[in-house]
């Protein structure tokens, strides 16, 4: 990297981050299982199988209201280890006619994480990006997929923006800026932003909220989206994960998990001609869809350790000091239907 950036230049964030993630021979998840208490982070799914349950029945439930229409595609964007469809399809077993209805398609590039999502679900297909999803009603889900999405920042100031961009600066990679212009891609930022703020652009987001949004406007379905962020993000949210450990971006580049908080407002801007639920925060979300019965429920079987650890696990997921307010969900939906169970139009 450093060599490529001494003979060609400096590259966008973006750049430098598709290269950390997904570089065939070095990228952070085309090499490895990233995932779990040995690994870099823990997610949702990986935290408790109530969180793929309710998805599941959240997701069924927004079938059954739209007059259970077969055949269907359930997808997801970016599985991990497949344990988060696994639950859905565990959950929704008993939902009559869903299974028939629904082949699986997963979207995901690395190939060491696919061979663990075949071998948590049978019978997925795979699929590198989204246009590729066949052409029938779209149930969907993502979660902890957007954040892994590359970025660009830009930093505003009295001429225009300026890109920050990874340079090399004694055989060291570093942060610079490029020279001020006019970006129009962010017009629509100059109203809540001023001079010195740093606002992030996510290139691949748009073609990917399109392509759903409009399967799902055309033939019915859903999405749901969940990831942490807020509503037009502003300033730098870039994080380097290691070890369950904050570690400089720049540092061990394609060793170390980056993510960005999500701007779902940009999500929310690409949804027409399908709708979007209320932005919602996944403790409210998992509370609507009775994730304490849930709970309590399975507490009934477990003792000692296993019954601390499922507590803990619930508190986790729903609880606003831990992930329940900073990670949100947002539902895509036909404007001719009601949005998926736990969420508001
Ligand atoms: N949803 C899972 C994993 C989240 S990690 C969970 O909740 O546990 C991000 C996932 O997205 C990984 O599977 C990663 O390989 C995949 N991914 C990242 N960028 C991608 C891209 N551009 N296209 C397809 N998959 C991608």
């Amino acid at each position: 990297m450093i060599a490529r950036i001494g003979r060609s230049g400096p590259i966008t964030l973006a750049d430098y981050m598709a290269d950390c993630l997904m570089h065939p021979d070095h990228g952070y998840y085309a090499t490895r299982d990233p995932f779990g208490a040995t690994g870099d982070f823990t997610t949702a799914p990986e935290i408790s199988q109530m969180f793929g349950e309710l998805i599941g029945l959240s997701l069924a439930q927004s079938w059954l209201d739209q007059g259970a229409p077969t055949p269907i595609t359930l997808a997801e964007l970016g599985p991990g280890r497949g344990t988060l469809m696994a639950d859905i399809l565990r959950a929704t077993k008993s939902v009559p006619g869903f299974h028939a209805a629904l082949t699986v398609h997963f979207v995901e590039t690395s190939p060491v994480l696919r061979k663990a999502q075949a071998a948590a679900v049978a019978d997925a297909t795979w699929h590198n990006d989204v246009t590729t999803l066949p052409d029938q009603p779209l149930w969907l889900v993502a979660n902890e997929f957007f954040d892994a999405l590359p970025i660009r920042q830009f930093v505003r100031d009295a001429d225009g923006w300026r890109e920050r961009m990874v340079g090399v600066a004694d055989d060291a990679l570093t942060l610079g800026l490029s020279a001020a212009a006019p970006i129009d891609l962010l017009d629509h930022r100059l109203a809540d932003t001023k001079a010195g703020d740093l606002v992030e652009h996510c290139p691949a987001l748009s073609g990917i909220v399109q392509q759903t949004a409009d399967k799902i406007a055309r033939f019915g379905g859903a999405g749901l989206i969940i990831d942490y962020g807020d509503w037009q993000s502003l300033g730098d949210t870039l994080q380097a994960l290691s070890a369950h450990e904050m570690v400089d971006p720049l540092e061990q580049p394609g060793q170390a998990d980056l993510t960005t908080h999500v701007d779902f407002a940009a999500i929310a801007a690409h949804a027409a001609p399908a709708k979007y639920s209320r932005l919602t925060p996944q403790g409210v979300f998992l509370e609507r869809l009775g994730i304490t019965q849930r709970a309590q429920r399975l507490a009934q079987k477990l003792q000692g350790d296993a019954r601390d650890a499922h507590i803990k696990a619930h508190r986790r997921l729903t609880h606003p000091s831990e992930m329940g307010d900073l990670f949100k969900i947002i539902a895509l939906y036909p404007a001719t239907a009601t949005p998926p169970p736990g969420l508001e139009p």
